[in-house]
């Protein structure tokens, strides 16, 4: 018999950012980030709202400027009225987060981490206090910090020292590898100095974002067999579309099978006119694909082929996907656990009923050629066989119903079924 995979977690520090925790075997985190001008409230906290109700449990927004960072208590305020109390802000600091967390003294309260990058703290003599004062504002408001570095913008001393004991060795390594070490020790070497300041390593977590996924893999392990600190997982530049979506979850999907992840996010560059949003979708359905999380009912479909030649299947599958989404606003709190609810929709008779029976609900559709009648399957059990102009209604509602009975509370158990949908048992 063959054993199921186990995921066994990377024991890491549990970091406590506002509501959320972060690490210590909580569960994996999704933030995102916003590409709006924090120096505009009205837009910037619309995004935020946004990315928070596709599922975000942390936003990240740039605090570039005073006129950003005037605007941050502003987007709070405005977050707090509209019932996003508990949604952690982060701030993304680069070269003047020192600066301007002195002058705008309400900037850290409102902040629920800070994220700073050591190698664009600052410049030559002065990078050290200007880190070392980002870390004080840390302490001084109690917030937990990320220490993200980036391949991007490498502490290049450290890059420049390590590159030349390398060339001094009798069998000098790849540049690459060199460079993926110097990414290794500026993260540890800053989350260090930030411990000895005085910052807990209970308050600090780490990334290392890289473009190229085996890179990544190769810093990220690194990171997690060298320390305990949490760890955040991105693979930065991802890039548009289906490139960015899969270089992301391939990337990811490596290392949190390992158990190396402690709160993700999907960089992706939305196409002109695309939503934000989709970066969230991405790391939800990462994270819900490998089974670490749920958080929306899954359905599963054939790709089709030759045996289907209408496209019925398809449009039902979509219909069925759309519809589900469209109810988890309101289905996560009157169904609690729906969302670990799996659909099929499958084209013909060949994989269908098999793959149907898997799902917790399930529907064969009939392939060319083949009578026209649709099997549903309910818990592994034929239940119904579907006709006629109204399969796609009819399905809805057993999905409806099933899902009342299953999920509903006790009181909403003994409701009457509705039309066309199966009988409790
Ligand atoms: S279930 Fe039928 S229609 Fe779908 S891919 Fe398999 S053989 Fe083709």
């Amino acid at each position: 018999m063959v054993a199921l995979a186990e995921i066994r977690r990377h024991r890491t520090h549990a970091v406590r950012v506002g509501t959320v925790t972060i690490g210590g075997g909580a569960p994996i985190v999704v933030q995102s980030m916003t590409n709006t001008d924090t120096a505009d409230p009205d837009a910037t906290t619309e995004q935020i709202v946004e990315l928070a109700r596709a599922g975000s449990e942390i936003v990240r927004i740039t605090v570039n400027n005073e006129a950003a960072a005037r605007a941050v208590p502003i987007i709070r305020d405005r977050l707090d009225l509209m019932g996003f109390r508990e949604l952690p802000l982060v701030g993304d600091f680069h070269y003047n987060g020192h600066r301007l967390l002195a002058e705008v003294p309400e900037l850290g309260r409102c902040l629920a981490k800070l994220r700073i990058n050591p190698g664009n703290v600052g410049f030559g003599d002065k990078r050290d206090r200007q880190f070392e004062q980002m870390i004080e504002a840390a302490l001084r408001h109690d917030r937990p910090v990320r220490i993200g570095v980036n391949w991007g913008s490498l502490d290049q001393n450290l890059a420049a020292r390590l590159m030349d004991a390398n060339a001094a060795r009798p069998d000098p390594q790849p540049a690459e590898f060199v460079l993926r070490e110097a990414l290794v020790r500026s993260a540890l070497e800053s989350a260090a100095h930030a411990e000895r300041i005085g910052l807990p390593a209970d308050r600090i977590v780490i990334s290392a974002k890289v473009s190229r996924v085996q890179d990544m893999v190769a810093v990220y392990r690194e990171l997690a067999r060298r320390s305990s600190y949490a760890l955040h997982l991105g693979l930065t530049e991802a890039g548009m579309g289906v490139k960015g979506i899969v270089a992301t979850t391939a990337a990811l999907s490596l290392l949190l099978q390992e158990g190396i992840g402690d709160t993700i996010r999907c960089s992706l560059t939305p196409a002109p006119g695309e939503p934000r949003t989709l970066e969230v979708q991405v790391c939800q359905q990462i994270l819900q694909s490998l089974g670490l999380r749920s958080f929306t009912p899954q359905v599963a479909a054939c790709p089709g082929c030759g045996r289907t030649t209408s496209t019925f299947f398809q449009e039902l599958a979509a219909d069925i996907q759309g519809w589900l989404a469209a109810q988890m606003p309101v289905w996560k709190t009157r169904y609690p656990g729906v969302e670990n609810l799996n659909v099929a929709v499958m084209g013909c008779i060949v994989n269908g009923p098999g793959e149907s029976k898997h799902a917790d609900i399930g529907i064969s559709l009939p392939g060319t050629g083949e009578s026209p009648a649709a099997p549903v399957f309910v818990d592994g059990k034929k239940v119904a066989t579907l006709r006629g102009e109204r399969i796609a209604q009819e399905f809805r509602a057993m999905v409806e119903d099933y899902v009342e009975r299953r999920f509903g509370r006790r009181d909403a158990a003994r409701r009457e079924p509705r039309e066309g949908a199966v009988a409790p048992r």
